[in-house]
């Protein structure tokens, strides 16, 4: 995996210089200088960076290749996008968004009430809100006090309980009746892990007679005016082209087919979202078939052929891509606190005057070592500590020998390694593995990166540093969790190495990449771990600036958050340190200081790293 497939997920985002990882943008700070700067106050743990300019990038590449593929393909509709919230709700992340959208008129989609509020309360007006998933009364009202308020909304029925639902307010209020759109459920599902969201098993969508019949109700109502949109979505991250352009016919055929049966209001198809991201950092196992130009290009020349053979007028495109949107926008920087078995460290050999022969030859092979010679010593050496094995059962030489002999023979296999390492033979490639090292993470995974633990959804890993260094230890990473699901285990098919660092001397930080998309509110408290601390970096041409910094949660903060009365738990420690004995007045007032000292602070752990 050369330079941790930086070419194969990062869209040329971030690049490597000087043996670090940078942004590729404007002054091109280096990951590694902006922690380092965060860490100088005093911040540990985990750390979650967003970057609002790749942001914009993907808004921007969204609109212009549509666009694109609209002026193409003569095609007579217009594009609009919104963001589905569910993909990531949280403030800053939701400011970068309508900051960078405002130009487009980029909107929000929401899926249940409470994002339906902050897309109100977000969303500029002529931006569009889409509104999706199952609804109740109060829900559609709400739908109904946006298009009050001026916003452009359509309510996208999921069944024909809530077009009923609809009528009945219509009825009930003088409210502004918000646009209708009509979730179709798809004869074709969708592909990849999360493809739930098509075929006739679907859980949302009305059937073909569900449509029929919600026209005849609209119609009665007078409302046949008000049906705006048709929309599907085949399911997130999809890996294929081809059920898209399955689900394409059918929803424009739908599509033509109402617009014949009198619905003349009706103008959007809602393709959903689905757009993958490249997750991968081994070139042969790709998330996905197509580039944004063929996904583009493709829905718009479909739809155009659909309608032109009915003669129908072409409708304006919606998108509700949330994934491809975010997930670049947000890095997860972690330290890594310990490295397991730093214990085979050349400083700590320690020969006698006088060593047994099979060691002093050991010594040899150790330092007469080449390219030329690496793997017939390396056989040598690797019999020659079988034998010292044999020798030490039957108590011919000493633990310190042993020790000596150990760690002379990971230092031969590691210099065999990296000499070999452009390439290396089948055998090296499995001391490799058998050598592997634990890194241990100073974050939680199911707090940051829970569709690793939920789905074994990979995500890109690399150091921030030692670029120009060729990594030769087979990692596995370890979050600080007490549970054994908490690891990322060496995977031989997709390998990762990491370098051998000398924590005691370095710092070495990992970066997690494309973390921007579902992983914030999917995370969870496991082990009472909180969201890390977050910053915004905004990069300009000289510099960059450290914005919007969020405190992740102090240990007393979880604690209430999940019930506890804060209060009560601190003075109860409080109190058991002030009446407890043998230590002096100061002792204890020392020690009530750092109590205090630590309930403030966030769970991760404060070690140098
Ligand atoms: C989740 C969801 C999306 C976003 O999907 P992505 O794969 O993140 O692009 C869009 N529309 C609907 C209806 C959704 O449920």
């Amino acid at each position: 995996m050369k330079n941790f497939g930086l070419d194969i997920w990062s869209n040329k985002n971030f690049i490597i210089e000087d043996g670090q990882i940078k942004l590729n943008y404007k002054s091109m700070p280096s990951l590694l200088q902006i922690v380092e700067k965060i860490r100088s106050d005093d911040v540990r743990g985990p750390i979650l960076l967003r970057f609002p300019h790749l942001i914009r990038r993907q808004i921007k590449t969204l609109y212009s290749y549509f666009d694109k593929a609209i002026e193409d393909n003569n095609y007579k509709g217009k594009f609009n996008a919104v963001f589905p919230l569910k993909v990531n709700q949280f403030p800053f992340a939701v400011e970068a968004i309508t900051t960078q959208g405002a130009q487009y008129n980029y909107g929000l989609e929401a899926g249940s009430k409470a994002e339906l509020i902050l897309a109100m309360s977000k969303t500029s007006k002529g931006a569009n809100i889409t509104v999706n998933g199952f609804k109740d009364k109060e829900m559609i009202t709400l739908g109904f006090i946006a298009a009050q308020s001026g916003h452009n909304i359509t309510i996208i029925i999921e069944g024909l309980g809530e077009l009923e639902t609809i009528l009945e307010v219509a009825d009930e209020c003088n409210l502004k009746v918000p646009n209708i759109g009509i979730r179709v459920r798809l004869h074709s599902a969708g592909s990849g892990i999360w493809a739930k969201s098509g075929g006739m098993d679907a859980k949302f969508g009305l059937t073909s007679t569900e449509i029929i019949e919600a026209i005849t109700l609209l119609r009665k109502a007078d409302l046949l005016d008000s049906l705006g949109m048709i929309h599907f979505h085949i399911g997130s991250q999809m890996s294929d082209i081809a059920p898209l352009k399955k689900a394409l016919r059918e929803a424009g055929n739908i599509y033509a087919e109402l617009r014949k049966m009198g619905a003349t209001e009706l103008n959007s198809i809602n393709i959903g979202g689905g757009l993958a991201v490249e997750y991968d950092q081994h070139t042969h196992s790709n998330s996905r078939n197509y580039s944004i130009d063929e996904f583009s290009s493709s829905v718009v020349f479909l739809l155009g052929e659909i309608m032109n053979a009915k003669n129908v007028k072409h409708p304006d495109i919606f998108t509700e891509s949330g994934r491809f949107i975010v997930a670049s926008h947000a890095v997860l920087i972690t330290p890594v606190l310990e490295l397991f078995t730093q214990d085979y460290q050349e400083k700590l050999l320690n020969f006698k005057s006088v060593n047994p022969p099979l060691l002093e030859e050991l010594m040899d092979l150790n330092r007469l070592l080449n390219n030329a010679n690496c793997i017939e010593y390396l056989h040598d050496a690797l019999d020659h500590m079988e034998s010292l094995f044999t020798l030490f059962d039957l108590g011919y030489i000493d633990l310190q020998d042993r020790s000596n002999a150990e760690i002379l023979v990971h230092n031969i296999i590691k210099k065999a390694l990296y000499l070999k390492f452009s390439n290396p033979t089948d055998e090296l490639e499995q001391l490799q593995v058998k050598l592997q090292e634990r890194y241990l993470i100073n974050a939680s995974i199911f707090q940051s990166l829970p569709d690793y633990w939920g789905l074994g959804q990979h995500f890109p890993v690399m150091p921030l540093h030692h670029l120009n260094t060729v990594p030769l230890r087979a990692a596995s990473l370890w979050d600080i969790t007490c549970d054994s699901d908490g690891e990322i285990a060496f995977n031989p098919d997709k390998p990762l190495y990491l370098h051998d660092v000398n924590l005691d001397e370095e710092d070495y930080f990992l970066g997690f990449f494309n973390v921007g998309a579902y992983q914030e509110t999917l995370g969870m408290n496991h082990n009472l771990f909180t969201h890390p601390n977050e910053y915004t970096i905004e990069i300009d041409e000289n510099s960059y600036e450290i914005k919007n910094t969020v405190e992740s949660k102090s240990i007393l903060d979880i604690l209430e958050s999940i019930g506890y009365d804060a209060g009560e738990v601190s003075n109860k420690l409080k109190k058991d340190i002030s009446s407890s004995s043998f230590i002096t007045e100061k002792e204890k007032n020392d020690t009530l200081a750092k109590l205090e000292l630590f309930l403030k602070q966030n769970g991760y752990l404060r070690t140098t790293n």
